[in-house]
């Protein structure tokens, strides 16, 4: 089976990259080693959030570009599904006040819309919230979550309906290069012109089957969902989702009377296929504790559910995408927020290789910036 383009890893970057392909008018086959709705890759292990709070403009733009993405598949498909468009509220204290500007002066460029608000003032709006007197706290509105198990399937189903060829469980044997690339697989042969990976995690393994190189960190996070059994007089689903600056907890309503709470990372240097969920007491104590400040009336837990996934980051913590060698290309290292920035750097790629358009949007992102590639 032959295509323009082969694409390596199935998670939101390489399905939301197949589709602007096909938008342009490019064929693609999309290749995953495992299946991307039960596997291990990042995808269907998040908690879907979407916001527009940070400090780039360009990430902002990415963002309300990913939104267009979402918003376009649910409106051609015929299901039933909407985004919770909550608003996020970002809780600052002092020593983050500095980098809480460079936020603020980055959606104010972006038109993304956001209010200011004193403990004194919120307390009136969320009675169920405690917010320290000295920390300030700022709604990002056009800010929300999906709830990913089931927008996920909702996208790869969409997909295949527009005739892109996808295949799971594929396992690579040999890869030959001359005019094009020649695959070897379990499951047959497929030959393309180009290649894009979009592997998450595994990223650097694939490139490194074609002698090249991505350089990024990899970090573990994790999250769980709390029963918070006796909710204030407010439903706890009207609430917006939340986030400390000062270190990275954040949490979001999943029910009338539980939410969901993740916190940042810790660096994982193993062979990705080696990482395993481990259940974490530690990680669970520290979330109670801080959903405890968050929520200091209420009877908090038991835990419903927790898990941990990976995710990769690049030298300046910002998106990585671009040309790798000649016909091979990259998108990935998302920080930790692909799902806001995938779809919308997606676009940015594929423009980059149809219509070689590098412009002010994308070069931020260029994988060049760091001259860490094979060229
Ligand atoms: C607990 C948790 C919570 C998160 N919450 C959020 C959130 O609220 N909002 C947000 O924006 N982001 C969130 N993220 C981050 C987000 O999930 C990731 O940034 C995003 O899913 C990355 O997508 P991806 O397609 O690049 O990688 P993945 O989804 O990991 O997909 C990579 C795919 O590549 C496949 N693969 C691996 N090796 C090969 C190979 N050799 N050949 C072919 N295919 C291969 C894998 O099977 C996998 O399907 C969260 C992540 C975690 C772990």
């Amino acid at each position: 089976m032959h295509s323009e383009f082969i694409i390596l890893g199935a998670g939101i970057s390489g399905i939301s990259t197949s589709y602007f392909l096909e938008k342009s008018g490019f064929s693609s086959i999309i290749l995953d080693i495992s299946n991307p709705l039960s596997g291990s890759g990042s995808t269907m292990k998040s908690a879907g959030i979407i916001s527009h709070f940070f400090p780039f403009k360009e990430e902002i733009k990415a963002v309300s570009n990913s939104l267009k993405f979402y918003d376009e598949i649910i409106n051609d498909s015929s299901e039933n599904i909407s985004y919770n468009n909550s608003g996020l509220l970002a809780f600052c204290n002092n020593s983050d006040k500095e980098t809480l500007s460079q936020f603020l002066d980055a959606m104010k460029s972006s038109n993304a819309d956001y209010s200011l608000f004193d403990s004194k003032e919120l307390s009136d709006i969320y009675p169920m919230l405690s917010i320290p007197s000295d920390e300030i706290a700022v709604i990002s509105k056009n800010s929300g979550y999906y709830d990913i198990n089931h927008l996920f399937p909702i996208i790869i189903k969409q997909l295949k309906s527009k005739n892109i060829n996808f295949f799971n469980n594929i396992e690579i044997k040999t890869i030959e290069h001359q005019n094009y690339f020649t695959f070897h697989t379990n499951h047959g042969i497929f030959t393309s012109d180009k290649v894009i990976i979009t592997g998450g995690a595994w990223s650097n393994k694939i490139a490194n089957m074609f002698n090249c190189t991505i350089n990024f960190d990899t970090y573990s996070t994790q999250a769980a969902i709390f029963s918070i059994p006796q909710a204030y007089n407010n439903d706890l689903s009207s609430l917006p989702i939340l986030y400390k600056m000062s270190n990275g907890v954040y949490g979001r309503p999943v029910s009338s009377s539980s939410f969901l709470f993740g916190d940042g990372s810790t660096k994982y240097s193993g062979d990705p296929d080696n990482f395993k969920f481990k259940n974490d007491k530690n990680f669970l104590e520290y979330m109670l504790q801080q959903a405890n400040t968050f929520f200091p009336n209420q009877k908090i837990g038991p835990v419903q559910k927790n898990w941990s996934g990976l995710y990769t980051s690049s030298e300046d913590s910002r998106p990585l995408i671009g040309k790798l060698d000649d016909d091979i290309f990259f998108l990935g290292c998302f920080n930790g927020l692909g799902i806001m920035l995938a779809p919308g750097c997606s676009k940015l790629l594929v423009d980059f290789i149809t219509k070689n358009i590098i412009n002010d949007d994308f070069s931020p992102f260029n994988i060049q910036r760091f001259n860490n590639n094979n060229i």
